[in-house]
């Protein structure tokens, strides 16, 4: 999903502020963490429903100090586009008419490049009092910090609102469920499930192609998890259409409705010719719904004779 330049900045000043960043389409905490990398370090957010949002933070966000503000204000109302202190981006801005006047303007500034923002709010008193624009908004406790234990964060919330608790509380899930950040980096895994557990991401899965099993931990490393046990079973072909043929057989013999059939089975690569005779049309649908439940079954392909 698309965040406006407002949502961006938020999230990431959240995670700078050690505060809850919840994703902005489920509103429940996400989890976060910084990749260190020398040319592009990210602030990366995963929601537990499978959004994954990233921050460049090179340089990192800022709230802009009060003379920057100063300075960006004066020359917005000169109409000359304020640049970002930091890294000189033409800077955005949102004006508002003004709270605390009955005219002129309050200004809100975001760098759409590394997101620093700030709020100048006229308070048409003298300069030394002007404040800028400090968003009034408690520091929340280090809820992402996975090594606090549960009845220490409740401990933590304890003088805070439900919200602040069920922050709390959530920020302590044992297992997230990061799949769908993976599927979307273009693992192509069987059966896929990957979560991530404290600081360590179990990648489980199954393929036949050991190529695409060693991806997986490539990718996990891309998005920035240090961490990785990688469980993908790694299957061979040739035992795989056995098992399947053995199955397969064993299961078409045992099934009642099909007592007095005569089947052969033939696995390649989990695609199944099964040959043989039957005396009806749904005993031939019978056996392939049989064996189409077999695990790492693709297709079954019926040449059945009636007799
Ligand atoms: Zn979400
Ligand atoms: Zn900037």
């Amino acid at each position: 999903m698309a965040l406006s330049l407002t949502e961006k900045s938020e999230l990431v000043s959240s995670f700078w502020k050690d505060r809850p960043s919840a994703c902005p389409k489920h509103e429940i905490p996400m989890r976060t963490f910084f990749v260190e990398r020398v040319y592009k370090p990210q602030i990366v957010m995963v929601c537990p429903r499978g959004e994954m949002f990233r921050f460049d933070q090179k340089p990192k966000q800022i709230e802009f100090s009060r003379p920057h503000l100063k300075t960006m204000v004066l020359d917005a109302q000169e109409r000359e586009a304020p640049g970002c202190p930091q890294d000189f981006a033409p800077l955005v801005i949102y004006r508002t008419p003004a709270k605390f006047l009955p005219v002129g303007w309050d200004f809100s500034f975001f760098c759409p490049s590394c997101l620093s923002y700030g709020q100048w709010i006229d308070t048409g008193r003298p300069e030394e009092d002007v404040v800028a624009a400090a968003k009034p908004r408690k520091e929340a406790p280090a809820f992402h910090d996975e090594t606090i234990p549960l009845p220490k964060r409740m401990e933590m919330a304890k003088d805070g609102n439900l919200t602040l608790k069920l922050y709390a509380a959530m920020a302590q899930t044992d297992a997230v469920d990061i799949t769908a950040a993976f599927i979307r980096s273009g693992a192509v895994i069987e059966s896929l499930r990957v979560i991530q557990i404290s600081d360590i991401v179990l990648i489980r899965g199954k393929t036949n192609d050991r190529r695409k099993a060693e991806h997986a931990s490539e990718i996990a490393t891309a998005l920035g998890y240090p961490r990785v046990a990688n469980l993908i079973v790694v299957r061979d072909d040739v035992s795989d259409d056995a098992a399947i043929v053995y199955t397969g057989q064993r299961r078409l013999e045992l099934e009642r409705e099909l007592e007095g059939c005569r089947f052969h089975v033939v696995s390649t690569l989990g695609v199944i010719r099964l040959t043989g005779s039957v005396h009806s049309e749904p005993q031939s649908d019978l056996a392939v719904a049989i064996l189409t439940r077999i695990d790492g079954v693709k297709a079954v392909h019926p040449e059945l004779n009636r007799r």
